[in-house]
């Protein structure tokens, strides 16, 4: 069965040094890096952290209200390596940690931080 996974990236990286996300596009496809054998995977959202200062759990909220709606659900989310980036390189206000720790808590599923080495 397909892996259901979400993406989140940083809103102030995506489309600006990481233009149209086809870095984390083909490391699902080719199944690399993050998703070296994970199979089939299917990307049923991608969304941003919110800017800054990265409130991604009121929006992760959101984004679960429209898959339900939609009759869709998600398995594993992942933070893009743009946040991990953005967490090493640029001062990012986001509680990353404290995120990734509430993440698994609040919608049971997995976490990740970073999605590949390009
Ligand atoms: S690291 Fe991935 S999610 Fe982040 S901007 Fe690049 S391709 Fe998009
Ligand atoms: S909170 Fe972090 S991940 Fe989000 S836009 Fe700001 S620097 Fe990027």
């Amino acid at each position: 069965m397909a892996s259901k996974i979400g993406i989140i990236y940083c809103k102030r990286i995506q489309d600006q040094s990481c233009v149209g996300c086809a870095k984390c596009y083909k490391a699902v496809n080719d199944n690399a890096f993050a998703f070296e054998g994970k199979g089939d995977v299917k990307v049923v959202f991608k969304t941003s952290c919110g800017d800054c200062p990265g409130l991604v759990l009121p929006k992760l909220q959101l984004q679960m209200q429209v898959l339900e709606k939609l009759g869709e659900t998600v398995d594993e989310i992942y933070f893009g390596t743009c946040v991990k980036k953005a967490t090493a390189v640029m001062n990012c206000p986001m509680n990353l940690e404290g995120i990734k720790a509430k993440i698994p808590e609040m919608f049971k599923v997995l976490v990740t931080v970073g999605t590949h080495d390009y």
